[in-house]
């Protein structure tokens, strides 16, 4: 068993399931298994941005053995103009914040300053790729800096720590009730209308959403459709939805991520290799 894997590997088919129906209207459509094809018509098991840059983030943890922001950037470089860290050997999505971010930071402009500060800079990019820092120690301040590689703005930091510690408490033994209560501890979330869950890009309704779907599901499955039938950003809400859902229910038995769904995901031997570096091991057993 490895959690590094359930969670990772719990995000990026997420995505995957997302990608067909990214920016489709809630309720025009219904994915119930994993699909290829639609917006951007790519073969089942494509992940996007979302699993690229939280893999380049896993990839320079695991062999920096620390997290080094620089490298980090490094590998969004990697990602951007080179392709790296793509299924097919393309960027066929990326953000406006992002792409700011990393053009800076190949201009010159200092790992500390690149990312977005303003109140229009908080789309869900950052929230995205944040995960991994759930496997390794951390602290609030080091998850915010690697939030403000490319989101700086506190609504984006914050909701990444925020989401960390969510992660951080399922690795504990905690279930989607405690992260309910941890996510807000005055109003139950679970009793929230479908109607009035938020499913665009901005941060702070992709980290509702997703809370919103682990809480109220009873499985791998339910969550993360639950989550790309939301429409809107799907590819994001069920990436983030589903690191917390593969962390928690884990990738066997019957309500960890389904078989054929892994089966499916591009590149997922490489993605195996990359959750198994000795950095994460105190998170792994
Ligand atoms: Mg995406």
């Amino acid at each position: 068993m490895n959690r590094v894997y359930d969670g990772i590997m719990g995000l990026v088919v997420g995505d995957a399931l997302g990608v067909p129906v990214e920016f489709c209207e809630r309720d025009t459509f219904c994915v119930a298994d994993m699909i290829g094809g639609g917006t951007h018509g790519l073969p089942a098991g494509t992940w996007s941005d979302d699993g690229s840059l939280a893999l380049a983030t896993l990839e320079s943890l695991g062999r920096r053995r620390r997290i080094d922001l620089r490298d980090i950037m490094d590998n969004f470089v990697r990602w951007y103009a080179r392709n790296e860290f793509t299924p097919y050997h393309s960027v066929f999505d990326i953000g406006n914040t992002t792409r700011k971010a990393i053009g800076l930071y190949m201009q010159g402009v200092g790992v500390e300053s690149c990312g977005g500060r303003s109140i229009a800079d908080n789309g869900n990019g950052s929230l995205m790729r944040i995960l991994p820092l759930a496997f390794v120690p951390h602290t609030d301040e080091d998850v915010a800096a690697v939030s403000a590689l490319t989101h700086a703005h506190p609504i984006s930091t914050g909701a990444c720590e925020e989401y960390v510690r969510i992660a951080e408490l399922l690795l504990a033994g905690g279930g989607p009730e405690e992260a309910a209560r941890l996510y807000d501890d005055e109003y139950d979330i679970r009793k929230k209308p479908r109607a009035d869950v938020r499913s665009g890009g901005y941060v702070l309704d992709t980290l509702d959403a997703a809370v919103w779907c682990f809480a109220t599901t009873s499985s791998y499955r339910e969550c993360v459709l639950k989550a790309v039938n939301l429409g809107g950003d799907t590819d994001t809400t069920a990436a983030v939805a589903g690191g917390l859902a593969g962390i928690y229910y884990g990738s066997s038995g019957g309500r960890g991520i389904p078989q054929e769904w892994q089966a499916q995901i591009a590149r997922g031997e490489w993605i195996a290799e990359l959750c198994e570096a000795d950095f994460f091991n105190g998170a792994a057993r």
